[in-house]
């Protein structure tokens, strides 16, 4: 598959916010996995990267951030960098990206990479993203590309009001992404659907020991 033939796919799953294709056209996809990944890198799925870990499948990258509706100007959190592909989309989407990652090989990489994009919007941490950031800082939207066994606390408490929350929830195996819109102090939560995802470890998620 080429780039032209994944946007295709990703139209005909249902993605219609053309922002999020654009972005998805404007990110060189093959830049953020091994070598030998690289053949399969506009395949729609998830591919392995560095320290066990995944690049999302195109279709969640493109689902989740169209769920978020960004207009250009929004603060947006991600927690699991991994190898930044998800973080180069969204700084095409919105004003500002902090993405943090637990192993600091990855963000290391990641940060290498869209420095190499000339993206300039991103800011990297290293840490435990099921906490709350030390910053008092809130964000318009906040992304878990992780799965978790229940929203942590710490992602209501770090949103602005408007603001939306996307996250797989669930068990090991299987979860449903999940998305949290906070209106005028009110939640509304909806389900999009099935997904798989690795764990989200940490202190407010999966405990290292089962990792
Ligand atoms: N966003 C990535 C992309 O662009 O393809 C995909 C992320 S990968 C599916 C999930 C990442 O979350 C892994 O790199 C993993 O190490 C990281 N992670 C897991 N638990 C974490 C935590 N508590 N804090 C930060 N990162 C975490």
């Amino acid at each position: 598959m080429n780039i032209d033939q994944l946007l295709n796919e990703l139209r005909r799953e249902g993605i219609r916010d053309e922002r999020v294709l654009d972005a998805i056209a404007s990110i060189p996809r093959e830049l953020f996995v091994p070598e030998a990944q690289q053949p399969y890198a506009y395949e729609n799925r998830a591919l392995p990267i560095d320290c066990g870990q995944t690049i999302s499948q195109p279709y969640i990258v493109a689902l989740m951030s169209e769920a978020l509706k960004l207009q250009g100007d929004e603060s947006v959190l991600e927690i699991g960098t991994g190898c930044g592909y998800q973080a180069a989309v969204l700084s095409r989407l919105a004003g500002r990206v902090t993405t943090i990652e637990r192993w600091e090989e990855l963000s290391q990489q990641a940060q290498k990479r869209l420095t190499e994009l000339e993206i300039d919007n991103v800011t990297f941490l290293v840490g435990d993203g099921s906490v709350e950031l030390s910053t008092e800082e809130r964000f318009d939207a906040i992304i878990v590309t992780a799965a978790a066994p229940a929203l942590p606390d710490a992602y209501r408490k770090q949103l602005k009001d408007p603001g939306r929350i996307i996250i797989p929830i669930g068990e090991e195996s299987t979860q449903s992404l999940m998305l949290y819109q906070l209106k005028n102090g009110e939640w509304k939560t909806t389900h999009l659907g099935g997904c798989r995802f690795v764990k989200l470890i940490g202190k407010n998620a999966w405990q290292p020991f089962a990792d």
